[in-house]
This record gives structure tokens, C-alpha cells and sequence, in this order.
């Protein structure tokens, strides 16, 4: 604790669309946030971590750092997604049992879960098949630092979790079409086409491939919940629990942005894997649900957006 007997919990990533939330959603507690930047920490330096984390000694660290990026992304960057998230991971969980740090809360993602697991997902699904090829670099660090956590509490009985999200959406996203995720991307899409006064939008894809999405403030709330209440050594799912086609999807961003042209389904692009239900009862019997329905989520994720070109203008 602090000189004022606060937790000190430092939210490693603060800067991305994850870490900003939880950063959102812990400035109303009474706790003390640590952030620090880039510039003076490269996540990816193993001494450098060490030194920061023994330095400054957390309570809790909230690891929601990680080189992301959409199906394109993925699929193009293997050897960059697997290397940075596989040091961020390795450096920040060794760092946090050195300095004693007795709390870690990491956040993986759904597609660490075989690509024909049963659906809904449940977290004993976990290694039980191959995965989808288009993310399995990612996947497979992500993996990795579940693992870690769970290894630390077995071996030296730290209290280490993981939290799954599905694929999430919200502020402070990648807007750039060739690396960012689905959401984002066609928010962007039918923005420019109504400003452009185009009749078209091109979706990757066929449209059918069914996603979970929650908006990230919701996830933020979840991880807090999770962090005060679970303390397993399996990965708990945080999702918003229900999904929408990619076609139901572009027909609410068309909605919401006001776009009245047509869809196009560019089928030359991969759909990914066909559908990453997951199953968050563990969620929900500790008692957490999600607030924000995506029609809501996207609306605010619009505004936002409008405001940043705004801004730039
Ligand atoms: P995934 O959940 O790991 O597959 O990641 P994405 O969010 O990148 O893609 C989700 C689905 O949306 C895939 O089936 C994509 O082909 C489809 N999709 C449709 N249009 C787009 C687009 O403009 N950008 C991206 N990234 N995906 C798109």
C-alpha cells in the first residue's frame, strides 16, 4: 500500500482501448493508479521491467498491454504478435513474483479456444483442439501467459488470474482499416461512404461468421469485479453473452451512422473462425453482468469517433 494506505494497482497498458477503460473505471475508487508511458518503459526490456516493478512494488497489477490487431494484422505480423505479447507476458509476470507482488489480473481473449469448440465456451475448452490458423500466433502467447499465471500460483501460490474477453469495442480503438478489427474498421467504412455520398461498403468476408462483442467499458468493470472476487487458477470468460452475424453487425453500424447504400461482401478475405461464443457463468454466478447492449455501445463509439476527426480537423 501507499504512504495513504491505498492499493496501488498499476495498469500496465494504460494508453490502449483495454487499459484506458480500466483506467476510466478505477478513477472513482479509492485506490492509487500507476501508468507509465512508453517513452520511459519498453514492456518488451525484461531488465527494465524488473527494475520499474521492484521500484515501484504494486499490490496489483492489471496486465491489459499486448500487441493487438485485427484478422489481417494477425495473419500478416505473425512473428511480431508472437514475440511482444510472449515478452510482455514473460517480463511482467516474473517481474510482478520478484518484486512480491501478490495480485496480477492478465487478460487473454477468446480466440486462445479451439476453433470448433462447443459453443458456448466454457474454460474447460482450453487445449482441447487446434486453433483458428489466422490468429494462432496471438493465441498461442496468449496461452502462454495463462499459463504462466497459473504456474506462478502453483508453484509459489501467487494469486495470479486470467480473464477471457471476447472481442471487444469502444474508445480509444484502431481505426486503421489494413490492421484494425471488425467494428472499428466498418464504423470508419460507412462513416467516409455517407460522407462521400458512396451507395457501397465493402464487408471482408461472407457476413456469416457469428462474433461476441462487449463494449470495453463493460469489460473494464468485469476485470474490477474479477479482481476483488475470483481467485481460481483457470482463465474466467467475460463476454457480453450473446452474438450477431458480421452482417447483423454492419446493418446496426449502418444504422447508427445513418449509411442507407448497400452491403458488398468481398469473399476474397478470410471470415476467421465461424463462431466464438463463450460461456461467462462463472461470471455470472459470481454476480456480473454486462450493462451495454451493442447498438448503445457502437452509438457511444460513433460519437467518440466523430469528436477525435473533430479534433484533427
Ligand atoms: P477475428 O474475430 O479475430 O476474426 O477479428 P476481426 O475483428 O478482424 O474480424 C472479425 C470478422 O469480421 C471476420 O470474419 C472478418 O472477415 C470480418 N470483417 C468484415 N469486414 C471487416 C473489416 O473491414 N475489417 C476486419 N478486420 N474484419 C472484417
Amino acid at each position: 500500500p501507499s504512504s495513504t494506505g491505498k492499493r496501488r494497482i498499476w495498469i500496465a497498458g494504460h494508453q490502449g482501448m483495454v487499459g484506458s477503460a480500466i483506467v476510466r473505471r478505477l478513477a472513482g475508487e479509492d485506490v492509487e493508479i500507476l501508468t507509465v508511458g512508453r517513452a520511459d518503459l519498453d514492456l518488451r526490456d525484461q531488465r527494465a521491467v524488473q527494475v520499474w516493478v521492484a521500484k515501484e512494488k504494486p499490490d496489483v497489477i492489471i496486465l491489459a498491454a499486448a500487441k493487438v490487431g485485427g484478422i489481417y494484422a494477425n495473419d500478416a505480423y505473425p512473428a511480431d504478435f508472437l514475440y511482444e505479447n510472449l515478452a510482455i507476458e514473460t517480463n511482467i509476470i516474473h517481474a510482478a513474483h520478484l518484486a512480491g507482488v501478490e495480485r496480477l489480473v492478465f487478460l487473454g481473449s477468446s480466440c486462445i479456444y479451439p476453433k470448433f469448440a462447443p459453443q458456448p465456451i466454457k474454460e474447460d475448452a482450453l487445449l482441447t483442439g487446434p486453433l483458428e490458423p489466422t490468429n494462432e500466433w496471438y493465441a498461442i502467447a496468449k496461452i502462454a501467459g495463462l499459463k504462466m499465471c497459473e504456474a506462478y500460483r502453483r508453484q509459489y501460490g501467487r494469486r495470479y488470474i486470467s480473464v477471457m474477453p471476447c472481442n471487444l469495442y469502444g474508445r480509444n480503438d484502431n481505426f486503421d482499416l489494413s490492421t484494425s478489427h471488425v467494428l472499428p474498421a466498418l464504423i470508419r467504412k460507412f462513416h467516409e461512404a455517407r460522407e462521400a455520398g458512396r451507395k457501397e461498403v465493402v464487408v471482408w468476408g461472407t457476413g456469416t461468421p457469428l462474433r461476441e462483442f462487449l463494449y470495453v467499458d463493460d469489460l473494464a468493470d468485469g476485470v474490477v469485479f474479477a479482481m476483488n472476487h475470483y481467485d481460481g487458477a483457470e482463465p474466467i470468460n467475460c463476454g457480453a453473452g450473446s452474438d450477431v452475424t458480421i452482417r447483423e453487425l454492419a446493418e446496426t453500424v449502418g444504422r447508427v451512422t445513418k449509411f442507407s447504400g448497400e452491403l458488398v461482401f468481398d469473399t476474397t478475405k478470410p471470415d476467421g473462425t465461424p463462431r466464438k461464443l463463450m460461456d461467462s457463468s462463472r461470471m455470472a454466478a459470481l454476480g456480473w453482468k454486462p450493462k451495454t447492449s451493442l447498438e448503445e455501445g457502437i452509438a457511444d463509439v460513433y460519437g467518440w469517433f466523430l469528436r477525435e476527426l473533430g479534433k484533427t480537423k
